[in-house]
């Protein structure tokens, strides 16, 4: 306990959130954390944020003799989360830079430029980071979740009435995004192996090859129909036919192949360990499926709690993000083989590349926000602490319907 009146600060990568009667304090460099409710706490750290204070407070001698207050100082210290200045030393009251989001407000500046469209060019592209293109809807599959897997993962789906993507509806899609920031562009059906004009658009494919993903189920494969140079993506999904997995695997390119396991269960999970086991793939992914009828599995696996909101340290510019935007879905669109365009599989069309320009569906939806600003603002998020520094909303929210998947707010 001090016997002079320190200034007392918070470092400038300290993350600080206020709820009603509670605050945490992140440390952006290390993921230390420290939660109180302890009202003086409170009130040392929100006069920090009075714009009048420059982000230090007066610790006066009388407030270190507070046995509470002190500790949390302590506890500040020693999590290299403050500092305390002595006053005798440092008279003049110092300044602190405390983070604040105050980032150009883009929203604004688009709605602004509303009425001159000319201003809505390059930059507005840029925001496109990922396309994913249904060519085809058919598929003689019968998967019992067909229509649902697809809102949960990259998967392909199917309604059967033979509507298909156009090369030429293709080569004018691909046209738009060759000077966009797009980084990956996914390629499903259906089937892919029965979309009427495959060889036609494989120059296309080739000439964005590096960027190009060509998702199918392991029993749709081909043999010599997809170029040798694009990276394949193969849904396994439970029941498995062995037999025709296992005749696919021995076929593909296995080098440019990922398996992509869909399980609803912990004994699919085990299969998927045992398939491991004896095909070696070198990259797979596993995707718990919510079926509506699993929800034990989904509250042991997927719902989270403290230990894994706080497994990986954020960044300030990272939880500053999480206030903006949803890292899950922002820049991403969806075309459906009838030319229908969403941002997400589980929200509603924001047009049609017959009809709309990417350019101009990427404005509609920064402006409208079906997905890519979905963040963690509704009730109970916003009443949460970790409202930030939890990941942004998935698909599983949309298709549970609950915002909050986690073991910290019943
Ligand atoms: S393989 Fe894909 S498209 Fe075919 S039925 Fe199964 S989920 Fe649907
Ligand atoms: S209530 Fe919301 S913000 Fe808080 S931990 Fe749960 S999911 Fe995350």
């Amino acid at each position: 306990m001090g016997v002079r009146d320190y200034w007392f600060s918070l470092k400038s990568h300290v993350y600080v959130e206020f709820k009603k009667d509670k605050i945490l304090l992140y440390n952006t460099q290390n993921g230390n954390c420290l939660e109180t409710e302890l009202k003086e706490a409170i009130g040392l750290i929100s006069e920090l944020y009075e714009p009048k204070n420059l982000g230090v407070a007066l610790l006066t001698k009388e407030m270190q003799s507070h046995p509470d207050i002190w500790r949390f100082v302590e506890n500040v210290l020693e999590k290299q989360m403050g500092d305390l200045m002595d006053m005798e030393k440092m008279p003049n009251k110092p300044i602190r830079l405390i983070p604040i989001l105050n980032l150009q407000k883009d929203i604004d500046r688009l709605k602004k430029n509303e009425e001159d469209s000319v201003l809505i060019g390059k930059d507005t592209m840029y925001y496109l980071l990922e396309l994913t293109i249904y060519l085809n809807d058919i598929c003689t599959e019968r998967c019992s979740y067909c229509n649902s897997y697809c809102r949960q993962t990259l998967c392909c789906t199917a309604q059967n009435t033979k509507s298909e993507l156009s090369v030429e509806e293709l080569e004018n899609l691909f046209r738009q995004i060759q000077y966009s920031s797009v980084g990956k562009v996914n390629i499903l059906g259906g089937n892919i192996f029965q979309y009427r004009d495959i060889t036609k658009i494989q120059p296309l494919l080739d000439s964005f090859k590096e960027i190009i993903h060509c998702y199918f189920h392991y029993d749709n494969y081909e043999t010599n129909v997809l170029s040798g140079s694009l990276a394949l993506e193969l849904t396994v999904n439970f029941p498995l036919k062995k037999d025709a997995f296992k005749n696919t695997w021995q076929l593909i390119d296995r080098e440019k192949t990922t398996l992509h396991f869909i399980i609803e269960n912990e004994e699919q999970y085990i299969e998927v360990e045992n398939l491991i086991d004896e095909f070696n793939p070198a990259k797979y992914n596993i995707h718990p499926f919510f079926s509506g009828r699993n929800w034990d599995f989904f509250r042991e696996n997927i719902f989270l709690d403290k230990e894994d909101i706080f497994s990986k340290t954020l960044s300030i510019r990272e939880i500053f993000r999480n206030q903006k935007l949803n890292s899950n879905f922002f820049g991403s669109l969806f075309i459906l083989p009838d030319g229908t365009v969403k941002a997400s599989m589980n929200t509603q069309a924001l047009g049609n590349i017959r009809t709309d320009s990417i350019l101009s569906l990427i404005y509609r939806e920064m402006l409208d926000n079906t997905a890519w600003r979905t963040v963690r603002n509704t009730q109970p998020c916003n009443e949460c602490i970790y409202q930030y520094i939890c990941p942004a909303p998935s698909n599983y929210e949309f298709v549970t319907g609950k915002p909050n998947l986690c073991h910290i707010k019943p």
